[in-house]
């Protein structure tokens, strides 16, 4: 039998994608995947359409999120799976989140105006699904589109990141608790990208990590070198984690990373799925 092409990290616009989700899945199926995960950040809105449309091409969806956490003072996403979006505590701890999101929003706009980029806040709010997730993202499109900078990621790195001109910190819940709020709602967790361009994960740190409850890492992935995946397989073995990847797909909005560009191996799949705990979401 063909092993199974599974993805377990993808976007849409309901968060810094370009496709909605319908179309997401679509493209997902057309590209040969078996299984797809649509993960927006801190958001569940795409869930419903996505259904649809992956009922319509016979691929089956994991309902997912990769939640911003903090993690050690660092800023740290992580992959939720399979759990009940209307917990109380999960409602809470991501209404506090996009909170923070669209909080950061006008004091980014402020410092980029002290430094001669004068954008229209309504014009970055119209980049993004009044019911998902604004980030970052679309005012580096805005950016982008008036002809500050090249592209998104120039945007980012002399603007928006830490330490950049118009860097501006918001709350995100400790990555500690949000492992735990995900495993209380019947899901499971992975780390998401722990040696990415954003985000470097000690390695003494993941112990502590599995024993809050994570349940995998996020192994194949883009952003991951040839040395960091074999360091991070090797932390996944060695702690009995599950081993995922995934192609972090942002429609247009991220080149070098096509649906199914990394995988996950299916009975990584399969050893992750079951540790959901309230049946098969
Ligand atoms: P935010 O949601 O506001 O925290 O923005 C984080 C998102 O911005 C990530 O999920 C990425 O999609 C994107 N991002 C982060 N760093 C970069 C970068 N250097 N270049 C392009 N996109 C980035
Ligand atoms: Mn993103
Ligand atoms: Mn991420
Ligand atoms: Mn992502």
């Amino acid at each position: 039998m063909k092993p199974m092409r599974i993805d377990l990290h993808t976007h849409s616009n309901c968060s810094d994608g370009t496709d909605n989700p319908a179309d997401l899945i679509a493209k997902a199926a057309q590209a040969g995947l078996d299984v797809v995960a649509l993960t927006d950040h801190d958001t569940t809105v795409g869930w419903a359409p996505a259904m649809a449309a992956a009922e319509h091409h016979a691929i089956h969806l994991v309902r997912g999120m990769e939640i911003s956490t903090r993690n050690q003072g660092q800023g740290q996403h992580l992959l939720g799976y399979g759990f009940d979006p209307q917990r109380p505590a999960l409602i809470e701890m991501l209404r506090r989140g996009n909170e923070g999101r669209e909080g950061r929003i006008p004091a980014i706009l402020e410092r980029l105006r002290a430094h001669g980029i004068d954008l229209d806040e309504a014009a970055v709010w119209a980049g993004a699904k009044a019911d998902g997730s604004i980030g970052r993202p679309h005012i580096a499109d805005v950016m982008v589109r008036e002809g500050h900078v090249a592209d998104r990621g120039a945007a980012f790195t002399e603007y928006l990141v830490p330490g950049a001109k118009a860097y501006v910190e918001r709350y995100a819940p400790d990555i500690i608790e949000a492992i735990g709020v995900i495993a209380d709602a019947g899901g499971v967790t992975v780390i998401a990208h722990p040696r990415g361009r954003n985000s470097t994960v000690p390695l003494k740190r993941f112990d502590e990590l599995k024993a809050a409850g994570l349940n995998g890492i996020e192994v194949d992935h883009q952003e991951h070198g040839v040395e960091a995946r074999a360091e991070l397989r090797q932390i996944a073995t060695e702690l009995d984690l599950v081993i995922t990847g995934s192609s972090d797909h942002h429609g247009t909005a991220k080149l070098d990373h096509d649906l199914g560009c990394n995988t996950t191996a299916q009975d990584q799949y399969e050893r992750l799925m079951a540790g959901v705990r309230h049946g098969p979401l």
